[in-house]
């Protein structure tokens, strides 16, 4: 039996960011979310490329501050921050902390202040905005992120003691094609230049990983050119994004192995060892999470017909499908299926008590030579 494994090929995530930062203006930071996958190699593998770290707990303090030591962290982020949190942040000297409401930058202030440390800030701001050209609005709704334009305004005005602001976060959707982010970016710097004057502004992530469709990429060539643009027209603007999805997703997979395969009420089904209390990824987003199969050598049970199949997992639930395909092929008792796009809220996020099932074994390479070398296992339960 091949016991799941996750895969993070820690050369292609090098070589995927080396990608994003050229794409991008050199005075553009470039941000890691930590929260889409904090896996220690990761981190590693990202600390050269990136500028800094966005992080939005206590956990993810500790993480960085055990995986790279000496690196202080970029922006510290997260809605309900309790006292303890803010005073982790200003002792780790977080570069930014960005707050999420009025009542959180007082006692941010009262802290600091207790500390004799200046709390460095950005204000989130759920900004209402009309993107030109995508049809699409976004923020301006009651949300528990960010204050209201007017409360920014008001504690950009008159900040509380121990408190300096520098500027203004916005991180208002996820799935962002280019042209949309850059819409966006462009629509929050002018606010923040012209409403408030100022001078940093960290436009969030959200730019879309396309699950149906592996190959593709955000386009950070065309948005480079729209924050260059930016940049252009506001001399001295300090620019940061954080994206964390686009970054991850691509460098991790999950393998595992078909044990039963079968036909219910005419639909085929193969349940894998595993599920979704290791890769939540489809669950939470509501998507068939794409895959490709290395048939198992010597494999002799039963065989899809090579139309559509539905994959689910071990968990007593029917909501336990990691996808649905019309197109991969037949798929046979033993055989190894690699589940890609698994690098960013695949693992971290993953209800992994539930059931109590083993977790799954880490690995680092190209997953397909691994899953190569799984399939070529003699077959056996
Ligand atoms: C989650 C999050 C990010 C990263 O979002 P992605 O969709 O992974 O790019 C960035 N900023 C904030 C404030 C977030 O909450």
């Amino acid at each position: 039996m091949i016991r799941p494994v996750y895969v993070h090929d820690l050369d292609g995530l090098a070589a995927h960011a080396h990608a994003v930062r050229a794409a991008l203006p050199r005075a553009v930071e470039l941000l890691y979310a930590v929260k889409a996958n904090p896996d220690p190699s990761v981190l590693r593998t990202l600390a050269p490329i990136v500028a800094g770290f966005e992080t939005a707990s206590r956990g993810e303090l500790r993480r960085l501050a055990e995986v790279l030591p000496g690196r202080t962290p970029a922006a510290y982020a997260g809605p309900g921050k309790t006292d303890a949190d803010l005073s982790a942040a200003l002792a780790a000297r977080v570069d930014r902390i960005h707050v999420e409401s009025p009542a959180e930058l007082h006692r941010l202030g009262a802290l600091a202040d207790d500390l004799g440390v200046p709390a460095r800030v950005l204000l989130r701001v759920n900004l209402p905005l009309d993107v030109p050209g995508a049809s699409l609005v976004m923020g301006g709704q009651p949300s528990p992120f960010g204050m209201d334009p007017s409360d920014a305004l008001a504690c950009a005005r008159q900040p509380p003691a121990g408190v300096e602001v520098y500027g203004v976060h916005a991180h208002l959707a996820s799935g962002l094609d280019a042209p949309t982010a850059g819409a966006v970016a462009a629509a929050v710097v002018r606010w923040a230049a012209t409403v408030l004057g100022a001078r940093e502004v960290d436009v969030g992530g959200g730019m879309t990983v396309d699950y149906a469709d592996p190959a593709a990429r955000f386009d950070w060539a065309g948005y480079g050119r729209e924050l260059a643009d930016l940049l252009t027209a506001h001399p001295g603007l300090r620019l940061r994004i954080e994206p964390g999805r686009s970054i991850a997703a691509y460098c991790g997979s999950y393998l595992t192995e078909v044990i039963d395969v079968k036909r219910s009420y005419g639909e085929w089904f193969a349940v894998v060892a595993g599920g979704t209390h290791h890769l939540r990824t489809p669950a939470a987003k509501g998507h068939p999470q794409p895959f490709a199969v290395h048939r198992r050598h010597g494999g002799d049970g039963p065989c899809t017909d090579g139309g559509p199949v539905t994959v689910v997992g071990q968990l007593c639930t029917p909501k336990d499908v990691l996808s649905r395909s019309a197109d991969a092929g037949p798929i046979g008792v033993g055989d190894v299926l690699v589940f890609a796009l698994a690098g960013a809220y695949a693992w971290n996020i993953s209800h992994r008590d539930f059931l109590l099932h083993d977790p799954p074994e880490f690995r680092t390479g190209d997953p397909h030579r691994i899953a190569a070398e799984l399939a070529a296992r003699p077959f056996g339960r």
